[in-house]
Order: C-alpha cells, then structure tokens, then sequence
C-alpha cells in the first residue's frame, strides 16, 4: 500500500530527496565522511550553504538589496527576533490577527514589552475568513505591520498581498513558503521554518531588506540579524544536515519547474479536495471562498464521531495525519509541495468511499 502522509509538519518529503539522501548519508561528495560528521567551517559545507542561499534567491527572485540567512529556533524563534531586530523606533507593532499564529507572534512581542496593536482580527468568525484593514500604516507610527500569509490551523492565506502605505511589511510564511509566488519586494522581511514544504525540521529561512538590518545592543547573539549577515549564517555552528537536506528540496523544486509550475500544481491538487468538499452531502470545509489556502485544508461532518471514523477509514487506507489541530477538529489535509496529486486523488476516493457507506 502506498502511504500517503497529510501531516502539517514535520511533512512530507519528495521520494527522490530521501533516496538522494540515503545514498549519500555514509560519504558526502566522495570524502568517505557522512554530511553528520563535516565541520562547517569545511569547503564542503560553504559550497552546501552558499548553493543552498542562491537557490532560494534563484527560485523566489530575491532582490539584491535582501539577505538569506538561516537560522534555528523556527518561526517561534522569530517571533522574538524580528521585534528585538526591527522594532527599534517606535517599539510598537501593527498586527492582522488571522488565526493561532499571528496571534502567538503578537503574544510574544507582547512578553518582551513591545506594544502590539491589533488593528483587525476574524477572531469572532472563527478565523474563517481573512482579516482586512482599508486604511494606510505609517511607518512613523508602527516599526512594521506582521501578517501570517498562510494560516496553518485555520485553512486562510492572502493570495494577494495586502498594500498598507509605507509601514514595513513583515510575513510569516512557515506554511506557504515557495508553495505559491508572492514578490518578496512587497515585504521588509519574511520568515519560516522549512519543516513544511522545504525540508526538514531544524532550519529558518529569513530573507530581510538590508536597510533593516542595523547593530541592536542587548539581544541575544543567536537573534541577531546583524551578526548573522557578518557571518553568513554561521555564528555559531549551524544544523548542517538539515541545510544540506533543505539544499536537495530547493534543487527538486528547481527541477520541477521553480515556484511557478509548483503554484499551479499546489491549486490543481487544492481544487481536487475543495471541489469534492463542495459537492459532498457529507464533508464541509467552512472557509470563505476567496481565502481558501492552498496548502492546508481544514472539513468535517460537524459530527465529531463521524470525524473520527473518517479519520480512522483514511488511515486504514494509507492516508496518514489528517486529524484536524485540537482547536479546530474535525480533518485537516495538508497539500505540501511534495505531496503528489495521486495523493490527493487517493484521499478524494476514500472520502467518497466513506461517504457512500454513511
Ligand atoms: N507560523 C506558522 C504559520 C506556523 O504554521 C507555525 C508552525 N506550525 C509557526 C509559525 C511556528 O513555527 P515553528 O514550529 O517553526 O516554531
């Protein structure tokens, strides 16, 4: 049976890039040394990293003027870093509460004394539809504006991005990130773990506008956007397995086409499980039209018990980790890059086949 896995992240990998992997976990690139075992301060590695960094300036267009850096700590890590490192001047955030997320990035800055203003939230509507704010954001008010383009438990994303006046844009793109075009020059900043369409767990991918990096006294050095772009992302030693891992989903992506071709096939995949929801007696997916997310899609039977037969018929047929996040229930598929449309199909067939039975 083929497993298919639905998991939000940690998720799944393409084929190739584990089997790549597993040929060359014992000797990378002939040395007789596994990528677990190289320093990273070798010539080996800065090969790895460098190649890694253009890949992602190749595939999402990265202007000159920004940085590519690769931190730990993953989009939580952030969090905390990009107030302590951006919001210098005024102290003061502007955030769109669109779900889970943006709201802990605005609980963390939050905690470490920052002023969040959240200046639209769809918390009342339970997070089913976008959060929207018609007016201009000055940047004499706010040190910048933090959006969540794709939210992961909830099912929403901007497929555009929304235009504020001349207030920094900053983007948590964790569960979007290369799974559909945006222009990177619409944001000051925008980060995410890779654990979702770009690798494995252990890495945080930063692309910052260099006017925005500045000296910042009292933050931690591991933090530090200034300290990393002096270093190359190698302050101090960096997860190099999962950068050399992260390096091999970049050159699949390459392969496939870059982010256009992925893009296409990501809304061919989501259309194939939103046009079933929509046509089910059965199954429902209750987000707004317009705000369906490519990637993550939340449904139910609005009957728990239901839910969880269903959860149970999926995974019986190989169709692994679609229980929903606790907060919402129900059934969540997450469509990563690496999920294939088979995949989907697979899901699809066993949705209706459940159906049929119930
Ligand atoms: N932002 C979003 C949109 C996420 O989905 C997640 C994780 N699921 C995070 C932030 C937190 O990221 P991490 O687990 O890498 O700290």
């Amino acid at each position: 049976m083929t497993i298919y896995n639905f998991a939000a992240g940690p998720a799944t990998l393409p084929d190739s890039v584990i089997k790549q992997i597993q040929d060359e976990l014992p000797s990378i690139n002939g040395s007789g040394m596994s990528i677990m075992e190289i320093s990273h301060r070798s010539a080996l590695f800065d090969n790895i990293i460098n190649t890694a960094e253009q890949d992602v300036r190749d595939l999402m267009h990265v202007p000159e003027n920004y940085h590519v850096l690769f931190f730990q700590g993953g989009g939580t890590g952030q969090f905390a870093a990009i107030p302590m490192n951006l919001a210098t001047n005024h102290k003061r955030i502007a955030l769109l509460d669109s779900g889970h997320w943006a709201s802990r990035a605005g609980d963390e800055a939050t905690n470490l004394g920052y002023q969040v203003d959240v200046l639209a939230s769809t918390k009342d509507q339970h997070y089913q539809e976008l959060p929207h704010y018609d007016e201009p954001i000055s940047s004499n008010q706010y040190d910048y504006l933090h959006i969540t383009t794709n939210n992961t438990i909830e099912g929403t994303a901007y497929h555009k991005i929304p235009q504020h006046g001349d207030v920094t844009l900053v983007g948590d793109l964790s569960s979007n990130f290369m799974a559909e075009e945006y222009n990177v020059k619409d944001f000051g900043l925008i980060f995410g773990g890779v654990q979702k369409n770009l690798g494995p767990a252990g890495v945080t991918l930063v692309i910052v506008r260099d006017d925005l990096v500045k000296p910042v006294k009292h933050i931690p050095s591991i933090l530090n956007y200034n300290l990393f772009v002096k270093k190359n992302s190698m302050f101090n030693t960096p997860p190099v397995f999962n950068i050399y891992a992260t390096g091999l989903v970049l050159k699949w992506l390459k392969d496939q086409g870059g982010i256009a071709e992925i893009e296409k096939r990501n809304k061919q995949k989501a259309s194939l499980l939103y046009d079933f929801l929509d046509d089910s007696k059965l199954f429902a997916n209750h987000i707004k039209e317009s705000d369906r997310s490519l990637t993550n899609i939340p449904f139910t039977t609005g009957d728990e018990d239901l839910d969880k037969q269903a959860i149970q018929a999926t995974a019986e047929a190989g169709l692994m980790n679609l229980k929903g996040h606790r907060s919402v229930g129900g059934l969540r598929a997450s469509l990563y890059n690496a999920m294939p449309l088979e995949g989907v199909q697979a899901l699809v067939d066993c949705l209706h086949n459940f159906e049929k039975q119930h």
